[in-house]
């Protein structure tokens, strides 16, 4: 195998982006913008802290970054996809977007997510109450009459 062979005729007709994680030119497909072997990375990454958060019930977003030897952000990004759930508020250290009670994963706490969706079908739904029809007044005609001589 060459390295490199015909590389410069394939990278003008594929959509080639530079990986968001290590900056190496991959072929874009579709997804985050992170190159195979990172994407897998980055799996393995996920079941390593899935697994160690599922044996140590309690954990914090701390211990488990330096355990897994994974970025505290990472972590902190799947708990808001709700992809990973700490066994306690403590741990998942995260707090509701909107009233700052502290949650599990995802941005909002139950209530607030409750408000959030009857917000919105509130909005979507239209008013039931008859709008009032507006009478005109009997004074108007006679107005014009008067003003017309
Ligand atoms: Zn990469
Ligand atoms: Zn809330």
């Amino acid at each position: 195998m060459r390295d490199g062979y015909e590389e410069k005729e394939i990278l003008l007709v594929m959509d080639v982006r530079n990986c968001k994680k290590c900056g190496k030119l991959f072929n874009y497909v579709a997804g985050p913008g992170i190159c195979p072997a990172c994407l897998e990375k980055s799996e393995e990454d996920f079941q390593k802290v899935k697994e160690y958060i599922e044996q140590h019930p309690g954990v914090t977003v701390a211990t488990t970054a330096e355990e897994c030897e994974v970025e505290v952000g990472q972590i902190r990004q799947w708990l808001r996809e709700e992809r990973l759930t700490f066994s306690s508020t403590e741990g998942s250290d995260l707090v509701c977007e909107k009233c700052g009670a502290p949650i599990l994963s995802g941005r909002f706490c139950d209530k607030c997510k409750l408000e959030v969706s009857r917000g919105l079908s509130d909005a979507i739904k239209k008013p039931d109450a008859p709008q009032p029809v507006k009478k005109s007044e009997p004074g108007g005609n006679k107005m014009r009459f008067l003003g017309g001589r």
